[in-house]
């Protein structure tokens, strides 16, 4: 028995770092786990150990990955010379369900937060712009999250791209300041995208 509340100790601890999750859901996660059938529980372990083992960062243009590319970056029919610059996967996904972006995207995996000692160099800013660079994009647009550091973020970035002969666009501004992307509708983010303005 002894063992048996070691193990379910170790789940709860386990489930109670995931975010959003507290002591009290991580309880109630785990005694629901040891309820459920041993195969439903189990798929649940599989799908989390098949997502570690067959996910990585698309190495063009860091979108989450089944493969060296992601499917964005092997679709020949997206459009080659639109960059779209995002902060995390869960922003690109969005950006796809309002379905009206075609090109190609850029994902940081973050944005400059001083305040958490995240700064440039811990982002996919220095890949981003060697592929600006070397590409011949026509336009890059800056869809960081409106948010006081989505804002510096696009500002830092638009400054070390400003010397190439790219334009830069940023999202218009029908998502409300502080705001998410990834909680934006469709309708909003197909706004955004459309109206696009000037850096
Ligand atoms: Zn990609």
């Amino acid at each position: 028995m002894a063992e048996l509340t070691q193990s379910v100790t170790r789940l709860i601890e386990e489930l109670a770092k995931l975010p959003g999750i507290g002591k009290k859901s991580a309880e109630r996660l785990a005694y629901h786990i040891l309820r459920i059938h041993r195969n439903e529980a189990l798929s649940l372990a599989d799908a989390i150990r098949a997502v570690k083992d067959s996910i990585q960062y698309c190495r063009k243009c860091y979108n989450l990955a089944e493969g060296e590319e992601c499917s964005i970056c092997r679709d020949p029919s997206r459009q080659q010379d639109l960059l779209c610059v995002v902060e995390q996967p869960r922003d690109l996904m969005a950006l796809e369900q309002a379905g009206v972006y075609r090109g190609l995207y850029h994902v940081l995996l973050g944005r400059i937060a001083p305040l958490e000692g995240i700064g440039a160099e811990q982002l996919t800013i220095e890949a981003l712009v060697r592929r600006v660079k070397e590409g011949n994009f026509q336009e890059v647009i800056m869809a960081t999250n409106p948010t006081v550091e989505g804002d510096g973020t696009a500002l830092y970035i638009s400054q070390l791209l400003s010397g190439l002969p790219v334009r830069i666009t940023r999202l218009a501004r029908g998502i409300t300041s502080g705001s998410m992307l990834e909680f934006a509708n469709k309708e909003i983010l197909a706004d955004a995208i459309s109206g696009r303005r000037a850096f």
